[in-house]
């Protein structure tokens, strides 16, 4: 640490994951993970984003373009539907909610909730107020997490594997001490609902608006619970992209599966989800892992992400622990998802995509009564041996096709 990164002084590969925690822990069957003897705990300097920042093979003009045009108005637009000035201001006001928990820290060389866990606006309060017992205040916690707009919530206990060995300073592109507080043995994992009809827009800097809004009401929703908690003398510190990795935190809190797209199937909304946790000390009761049949259905049936991906970066085969690339971690049988083919495409549109997302059957209204039904009934169906027959209907009825922007705007615009 302290050396500025580069392609011949890369991140450090060892972590002190050993002393930490065991490779395998008790509850990786109930949630279908293979961790192998292999693993390595992540190093965030290997993220796709980070290495877009001191990774020449990564890096350029156009790498460093797609991160400004978060910030700097009409950056990106052209002459293209889904792609004009409207669109990628749609987009950048999305994110306005998280932009504002980034910048409390900038100056501190922090980029809160994207590379640095967000500072707690307070001490706990010092006066303790006490919890009747861990199952009561799990139901509390969830109620007030419900209340600040989670569409779910589980809880689950921390687990040393899924935390970065170190942590990166986008100021002087060096690693940094990975640095949440220890003492923190439970995590709250929340997850925020995408807007559905933006999603059915991908690809365009129009669907961007699902992303950017999902982060912001998600820096509020993880700020607002352990704002909660420290109050009540409580020590909780949010998190969203920043210090762990959100997946299997989310499985093992009995949020969903892992799905060939490499992200989070949940029951009510598939992959159309943001994910947030809270790390606290307050007492609380763990949820279970859960599986309604993603990893069966994705193994033997579906391979409709991998086949719409526009850059091929998702896989047609079987999870494999063997890993393109050193932005994913390693150790862990998945399905791999190729980053540095996917975030080339996101550079080539000069937003981010979420084709895998939109195409994804798991991806269904549920805001309505009668779409939810059908969702259930789809579901069921899924996970019977019915599932060919599932996915020829899903594709039929004309689910995951793409919206064109225009339609979006009109259909948002009537509304
Ligand atoms: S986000 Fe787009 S490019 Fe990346 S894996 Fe999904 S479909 Fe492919
Ligand atoms: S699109 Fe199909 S294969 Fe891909 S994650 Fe969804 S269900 Fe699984």
């Amino acid at each position: 640490m302290g050396e500025r990164l580069t392609v011949d002084n890369p991140p450090s590969a060892e972590g002190p994951w050993r002393e930490r925690g065991p490779v395998t822990g008790p509850k990786d069957a109930a949630c279908g993970f293979e961790v192998t003897e292999n693993f390595e705990r992540f190093n965030q300097s290997n993220d796709i984003y980070t290495r877009g920042q001191w990774d020449a093979r990564i890096r350029s003009e156009k790498v460093l373009n797609w991160f400004r045009g978060m910030f700097r108005t009409g950056l990106g637009a052209r002459n293209a539907e889904g792609y004009s000035v409207r669109d990628f201001a749609l987009r950048n006001a999305g994110w306005m909610g998280a932009n504002l928990t980034i910048q409390r820290s900038l100056h501190l060389g922090r980029t809160d909730g994207f590379l640095d866990y967000i500072r707690p606006y307070s001490e706990p309060n010092p006066e303790k107020d006490p919890v009747e017992s861990p199952a009561a205040m799990s139901e509390e916690v969830k109620r007030v997490a419900r209340l600040f707009g989670a569409d779910d919530v589980g809880i689950t206990q921390y687990d040393p594997r899924w935390h970065y060995t170190a942590s990166f300073s986008p100021k002087t592109l060096e690693e940094k001490p990975y640095a949440i507080p220890d003492g923190l043995p439970n995590v709250i994992v929340v997850v925020t609902a995408m807007h559905y009809e933006a999603v059915q827009s991908y690809p365009s800097a129009t669907a961007g608006v699902a992303v950017g809004h999902g982060y912001s009401r998600d820096c509020e929703l993880v700020q607002a619970i352990a704002t909660y908690l420290l109050n009540l003398g409580y020590r909780a510190v949010a998190t969203v992209n920043d210090t762990s990795l959100a997946i299997p935190y989310a499985i093992q809190a009995g949020l969903g599966e892992y799905g060939r797209n490499g992200l989070l199937i949940t029951k009510d909304f598939g992959p159309r989800v943001r994910i947030g946790r809270i790390h606290t000390d307050v007492p609380l009761a763990h949820d279970q892992p859960i599986r309604f049949g993603v990893r069966e259905f994705c193994d033997t049936t579906c391979r409709r992400c991998a086949s719409e991906c526009p850059p091929k970066a998702i896989s047609f085969g079987k999870p494999t622990e063997e890993v393109p690339g050193r932005s994913l971690i390693k150790g862990v049988r998945k399905w791999q998802v190729d980053p540095e083919k996917c975030f080339k495409f996101w550079v080539n549109q000069s937003t981010e995509c979420g084709v895998c997302m939109r195409v994804c059957p798991y991806n269904k209204d549920t805001s309505r009564w009668a779409s939810r039904t059908w969702y259930r009934l789809w579901r069921r169906m899924a996970a019977s041996p019915l599932k060919r027959f599932a996915l020829w209907l899903d594709v039929k009825l004309g689910y995951g096709k793409r919206v064109k922007p225009r339609e979006y705007w009109r259909k948002f615009s009537s509304t």
